[in-house]
């Protein structure tokens, strides 16, 4: 026990033996067997410590760690979206540990604006005049709508009416912002007779919403970014185009579809874009609007700017991300994303054969197999498009009307693991999509731990 004290500090092993305690006690007043036994045993006092310090073990660990995703879906929201690059990991761990000139120009030693810090950055890689950061791109919308167009009009294709994971709704997001949403169009088509007939007195901003977790196909028609601009310019409107994902270089040269830039967007005449950190950026959890240095003073000085400003960490670690991008040659080296992203069919094949024999003679009661799959890059961007990728598929060998249970508990093991492996469950098998693994002794070095499993 005296560890124990050592290690976690007199109040926790108060409670948790208080806890046990009382566990005990009812128990026993219970006539419980097993209790009754457990305190007849010699070794009962040092059974019960043990049993206080893992359960304080436990009560300690934190409830966020590191997992292995097998799911197929490289940039996936629920598991945190990118990985860092080392670059970024070692930026912010020296700027968490030491104060730093957040808010401090050191040139005058007078305050300093944090914005600062990316705003040169951020500027070089899309032509924008100016930039500001913010949580993540919803705040990003949220406060470039609030800004500019409080009690007045937003116009947006009916086509563009997007749902992103649930709560980002661009309607409630435009409700939220006290603007009011003008839908301009249909569905699947709007002209831009539709945006010029739209415009009025109370419009406030014409804006485009990339359709970035699904894609209208068909007879279709929407307004080029460029045509927007002209039709907002001669109104004396701004036009802001919410890209989500947010590129920075041309993605075909990783085999993915064009997608526009944030460059592209700018030059064609936006005046304002705003786009993720953490989606095709690569980076970390954060909302970045560059544009018209006129319009992002406008929103720096908006109250809700304060509300939704980044931390020092997120600064630190997007500032290397960014630095990656100076050098384009070596993206795709360098960013973890864009490695996953980039890896040959053949070479995911290779490793899944590697690891095919051991993942067999770990479960003993279970089909495996190698079969073709799709990774996505996921978080919404470029929905349609499917990465050729290779699986370890595994089908639990069960009697009829137990091979649910018996796959659900397999998905359990693997998520149960000291490093917990998430795959995905399709069609009565779990499927783990070797794609990410970018260490195999994370499957490899758990495989006698499945194998304990009863
Ligand atoms: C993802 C996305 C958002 C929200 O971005 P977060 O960084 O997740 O807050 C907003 N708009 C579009 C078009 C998006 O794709």
């Amino acid at each position: 026990m005296q560890s124990a004290l050592e290690d976690y500090g007199v109040e926790r092993v108060k409670v948790q033996a208080r806890r046990a305690l009382e566990e005990l006690r009812d128990a026993l007043v219970a006539e419980n067997a097993e209790a009754i036994t457990r305190v007849e045993n010699e070794n009962f006092f040092a059974n019960f410590c043990q049993q206080i310090k893992a359960a304080i073990k436990q009560s300690v660990g934190a409830s966020l760690r590191p997992v292995v995703n097998l799911t197929g879906t490289i940039i996936h929201t629920n598991l945190g979206r990118s990985r860092l690059p080392k670059e970024a990991v070692d930026a912010l761990s020296i700027i968490a540990s030491h104060p730093s000139n957040l808010e401090f120009d050191l040139q005058s030693g007078r305050r300093g604006d944090r914005d600062s810090h990316l705003q040169e950055a951020v500027c070089a890689l899309t032509g924008a005049e100016a930039a500001t950061i913010v949580n993540n791109n919803a705040a990003a919308v949220l406060l470039v709508v609030n800004t500019l167009a409080r009690d007045k009009d937003v116009l947006i294709s009916r086509g563009e009416l997007v749902e992103i994971g649930g709560t980002f709704r661009i309607p409630d997001v435009m409700a939220s912002a006290h603007a009011r949403l003008r839908e301009v169009g249909t569905t699947n088509r709007t002209h831009r007779q539709d945006y010029e007939q739209a415009v009025n007195t109370n419009t406030g901003l014409l804006m485009k919403v990339h359709t970035s977790n699904y894609a209208v196909q068909g007879f279709t028609a929407s307004v080029a970014e460029q045509e927007l601009a002209e039709i907002a310019h001669s109104a004396g409107l701004p036009f802001v185009s919410d890209l989500g994902s947010g590129t920075l270089v041309d993605m075909t040269q990783f085999g993915l579809p064009p997608e526009p830039t944030v460059r592209s967007v700018l030059q064609a005449g936006a005046d304002l874009v705003t786009f993720s950190g953490d989606k095709l950026l690569g980076g970390v959890q954060s909302g970045i609007i560059a544009g018209r240095k006129d319009l992002v003073d406008r929103i720096k000085a908006n109250p809700l700017k304060r509300a939704l400003r980044v931390d020092k960490l997120t600064l630190a670690a997007l500032h290397a991300v960014l630095e990656i991008y100076g050098d384009p040659d070596r993206l795709s080296q360098r960013l973890p994303f864009l490695r996953d992203l980039s890896r040959r069919p053949e070479e995911i094949l290779a490793q899944a054969e590697v690891l095919l024999p051991a993942v067999r003679s770990a479960l003993t009661d279970c089909e495996v197999a190698i079969r073709e799959t799709h990774s996505q890059v996921g978080s919404g961007a470029l929905p349609l498009d499917l990465l050729p990728s290779y699986a370890l598929v595994i089908r639990p060998r069960a009697e009829k009307g137990q091979r649910d249970a018996a796959l659900t508990s397999l998905a359990l093991a693997f998520r149960q693991l000291p490093l917990p492996i998430i795959g995905r469950i399709h069609d009565g098998e779990l499927w783990l999509d070797i794609r990410c693994l970018d260490d195999s002794n994370a499957l490899l070095g758990q495989l006698s731990e499945l194998a304990a499993q009863p």
